[in-house]
């Protein structure tokens, strides 16, 4: 018998639970252990909660859930509750797949303003992760500043521009709902620091601003490389390029409430304000071919954009783990190809950094289960599952089943407002109650 523990119950712990089934069969066991009390990380925490489509996909990892080798171990965080090498004593494999749940820093004068937020916390607020439903972003001034140009940026852009119908189907939390009804928000304003044909957003998500009711996309025509270049682009990207092409062609429309305004060749310098944000001082930036490709390079031309709001998506990293060798600069753990060292091991975007979709994670669990078979042949006879119960009643720690997430899950769609699929409980203490387990 084989013993697996997998930290994280998003995406990349579920799909190597589904590789490790596949290739085990009867003879694995494995748990799957969340910090919060419900699973499936960024399906639940940070996919936006206006593509439900794409959520859908949590039914395939209940699939894996629900099958008798595989269990959820919620309301247990690795590295506190219990030791990595506590684990590893208990389990032949430990993988880490704790996604990258914090922000890179701007690394700028006044990013730690009141109202200047990561896109990790502004996001977290907005699908009520119980560690941001308290964030209470201010969002009374007319502009709001989104600095990057990936797909993350799109979300918050498209979040802060939607109105209240908008919403109807998503399951946007109450808090943050109230908060975007009352919002003030007529201008944001998307900064890239390089230009159109770099964008990292993909044309499915920036076709979607064309279709918004009450806002409209802008770009400067002059921002845009002649047509002719885009044909070096790859399909997908010339394809969100041709987005952009047909939102600059369109004007301003001006019978628009609310302006999305992609501003090119934006590098922010500082964030400006007293007790609170009220200006974002933007350098000018031209392109440069380097040895890794077109870089942005300062111009000395400066401008401000007074803002109440400032949201970076730039890039997510992953949490460190106390003695779990950390690579500094990818902000992911030092690893190769997902080995840490044998017997403990990495996926998704703690593997890898914050880059590709939810797919992407398949093969990456599929990946790492390979070497996990490699190295360790037919298991130890370490305690696994057992073990682990009998650590955690002596710790008296307070495990939720993934029978209690079907409580708790119940008991958000039973408290849905109409039309919506689920109210989530935004506090840790509110969902361990609906589990019955307070
Ligand atoms: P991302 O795709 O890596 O984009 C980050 C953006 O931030 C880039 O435009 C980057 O510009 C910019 N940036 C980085 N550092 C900066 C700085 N110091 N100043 C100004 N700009 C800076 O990251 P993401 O948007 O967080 O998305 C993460 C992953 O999740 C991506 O793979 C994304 O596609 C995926 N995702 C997918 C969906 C979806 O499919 N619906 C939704 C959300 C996220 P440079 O290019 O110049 O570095």
């Amino acid at each position: 018998m084989r013993h697996i523990a997998i930290v994280g119950s998003g995406p990349a712990g579920y799909y190597t639970a589904e590789a490790a089934l596949k290739q085990w069969g009867d003879s694995v066991r494995v748990d799957i252990f969340d910090t919060l009390p419900v699973p499936f990380g960024l399906i639940r925490s940070g996919v936006a909660p206006d593509h439900q489509s794409i959520k859908g996909v949590s039914r395939r990892y209940e699939t894996t859930a629900l099958t008798d080798n595989v269990r959820f171990v919620g309301n247990v965080m690795a590295g506190r509750d219990v030791s990595i090498a506590e684990l590893q004593d208990l389990y032949d494999a430990v993988v880490l797949a704790t996604g990258a749940p914090n922000d890179r820093k701007l690394g700028l004068p006044g990013e730690d303003l009141p109202n200047v937020f990561g896109s990790a916390s502004f996001v977290g607020w907005y699908n009520g992760h119980p560690h941001f439903a308290g964030l209470d972003p201010a969002l009374s001034h007319d502009t709001a500043v989104v600095i990057g140009n990936g797909n993350v940026a799109l979300d918050v852009a498209r979040i802060l521009a939607k109105s209240q119908e908008e919403f109807a189907g998503s399951d946007i939390v109450a808090h943050a709902l109230a908060a975007l009804d009352a919002s003030q928000v007529r201008r944001i304003a998307i900064l890239g620091r390089r230009g159109p044909h770099q964008i990292a957003m993909t044309p499915k998500e920036l076709g979607e601003l064309a279709h918004l009711s009450r806002a409209c996309p802008r770009v400067d025509p002059a921002d845009l490389p002649d047509e002719a270049e885009d044909a070096a682009l790859d399909p997908g990207q010339r394809k969100s390029v041709g987005h952009l092409r047909t939102f600059a062609a369109a004007g301003p429309c001006a019978d628009r409430d609310v302006a999305i305004e992609f501003d090119f060749f934006a590098s922010p310098r500082a964030i400006l304000g007293n007790g609170r944000v009220e200006e974002v001082e933007v350098e000018r930036t031209r392109l440069e071919a380097g040895p890794s490709g077109v870089r942005a390079v300062g111009t000395g031309e400066t401008y401000r954009i007074p803002a109440g709001l400032v949201i970076a998506c730039i890039g997510y990293q992953t949490s460190q783990i106390p003695g779990v060798p950390f690579d500094e600069k990818g902000g992911r753990f030092a690893n190769e190809d997902g080995r840490i060292h044998p017997g403990l091991y990495c996926v998704g975007w703690a593997r890898r950094g914050p880059t590709g979709t939810i797919g992407t994670n398949r093969p990456d669990g599929f990946a790492i289960v390979e070497k996990i078979a490699e190295d360790i042949g037919e298991g130890s006879g370490k305690a696994g599952r057992p073990g682990f119960d009998a650590l955690a009643e002596s710790r008296g720690i307070h495990v939720i089943k993934f029978t209690d997430w079907q409580k708790i899950d119940e008991a958000e769609i039973a408290n849905a407002r109409k039309g919506a699929p689920r109210e989530k409980f935004v506090a840790m203490e509110r969902m361990i109650e609906a589990a019955g387990k307070n």
